[in-house]
């Protein structure tokens, strides 16, 4: 039941994909990661991610990543692209792109799809749940699993809601300050 991703970041969107990784370490950690050889690195060293690393970007990493995907072994594409920088290796971005489109895998190619997808996958992991559950003889009432994202959030916002001190203590020393800015 793990899935197959595939993480790849151009130069300009690398902090975004430690960031994002780092956001989704927890889900990440369940499932088989590949990544092009630079993005790779950082994910492995700052994220601590186990990540098998390919070939970097420019010297066909993202071919790589497009021939496994051709042959079904990439379920879902993470894809930071910066748009505002031109990239030696065009062609190959394209034609990963493309492979995505061909087979119908979901390809993220900024931060805010990337989140929607890896969020999707976070309430998808329910029917999951009780596919495990049932094989092991546990039987819940199906609407109790179903409600349970909904109910883990309302407890974590109910929680918040209190500021409790140990939130507090964690929170950057920005937040609630007016802003610098304008
Ligand atoms: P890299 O490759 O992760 O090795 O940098 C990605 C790219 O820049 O295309």
């Amino acid at each position: 039941s793990t899935m197959n991703i595939a993480l790849i970041a151009h130069n300009g969107k690398k902090d975004q994909i430690v960031a994002l990784a780092t956001e989704f370490a927890p889900l990440l950690k369940q499932h088989t990661l590949m990544a092009t050889g630079t993005t790779g690195g950082r994910l492995q060293n700052e994220v601590g991610l186990d990540v098998e690393r390919l070939l970097s970007g420019p010297l066909g990493g993202d071919l790589q990543i497009g021939a496994r995907l051709s042959t079904g072994l990439v379920d879902l594409v993470v894809f930071l692209r910066d748009p505002m920088t031109s990239q030696p290796h065009e062609p190959d971005i394209n034609a990963l792109v493309r492979a995505c489109d061909v087979h119908d895998v979901p390809c993220a190619t900024n931060v805010a799809t990337a989140r929607v997808l890896l969020g999707a996958y976070l309430f998808g992991g329910v029917p999951m749940l009780q596919f495990h559950l049932q094989g092991a003889g546990v039987s819940v009432p199906s609407p109790f699993l179903t409600m349970m994202p909904y109910v883990a959030t309302v407890v974590v916002l109910a929680l918040l809601s209190r500021n409790p001190p140990w939130i507090l203590a964690n929170m950057p020393s920005s937040i609630c300050k007016p802003s610098s800015h304008g």
